[in-house]
């Protein structure tokens, strides 16, 4: 059997990380890919297993180099997913999932129209600020500028292949099990 793609997006402070941690958690065999970032580390983030933590240069000369699937600027800050990665984990025969944003999800699906991209959705624009704020790991500026982009993610969200509204944690798991068991 050919091995999947899959990828979800969602407003930040949604709760993607956390879904996906339920999610990984009860099926091991999945890989979730390791993006490259210029964002400077959190509070226990580790180089090489929550992001590869990039400088501006290096960023650009992978961008120069033709080393990105996808690559996209989000408040700020650029991110991507390397080519040599996911090909590498799609050869050793591994479904992988990719957590990035909606316009670096849409890359993908122009070029991997096989790709299964499923967005995360708040249960109201109010959970989600107060989600968001409530895991302080962002100054006010830049919640801010995270939370002007959620109109446009919505609008990108249209072109995705299934939507999970992540009101109940337990059940928006489960939701994603579903929808990945019968993609
Ligand atoms: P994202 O990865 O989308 O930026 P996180 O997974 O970091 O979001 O979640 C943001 C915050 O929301 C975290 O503090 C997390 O514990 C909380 N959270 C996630 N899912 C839920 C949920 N279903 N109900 C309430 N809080 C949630
Ligand atoms: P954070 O800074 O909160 O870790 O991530 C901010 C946003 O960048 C989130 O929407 C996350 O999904 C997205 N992101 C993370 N990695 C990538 C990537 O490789 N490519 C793109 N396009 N977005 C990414």
């Amino acid at each position: 059997m050919n091995k999947k793609l899959y990828v979800i997006s969602g407003s930040s402070g949604v709760g993607k990380g956390t879904v996906l941690k339920g999610f990984l958690d009860r099926n091991p065999n999945f890989m979730l890919s390791i993006s490259c970032t210029t964002r400077a580390p959190r509070q226990g983030e580790i180089d090489g297993v929550n992001y590869f933590f990039l400088s501006k240069e290096e960023f650009q000369n992978c961008i120069d180099n033709d080393k990105f699937l996808e690559w996209a600027e989000f408040a700020g800050n650029r991110y991507g997913t390397k080519k040599k990665y996911i090909n590498q984990c799609l050869a050793d025969g591994k479904d992988i999932i990719l957590e990035i944003d909606t316009k670096g999800a849409l890359q993908v699906k122009k070029q991997m129209p096989e790709a299964v991209l499923i967005f995360i959705a708040p249960p109201s624009f109010e959970a989600l600020e107060t989600r968001l704020r409530g895991r302080h790991t962002e100054d006010e500026a830049t919640i801010q500028k995270r939370l002007n982009e959620v109109k446009v993610e919505l609008e990108r969200a249209k072109s995705f292949d299934k939507t999970i509204i992540n009101d109940d944690l337990e059940s928006a798991i489960s939701q994603l099990e579903a929808e990945i068991k019968n993609a």
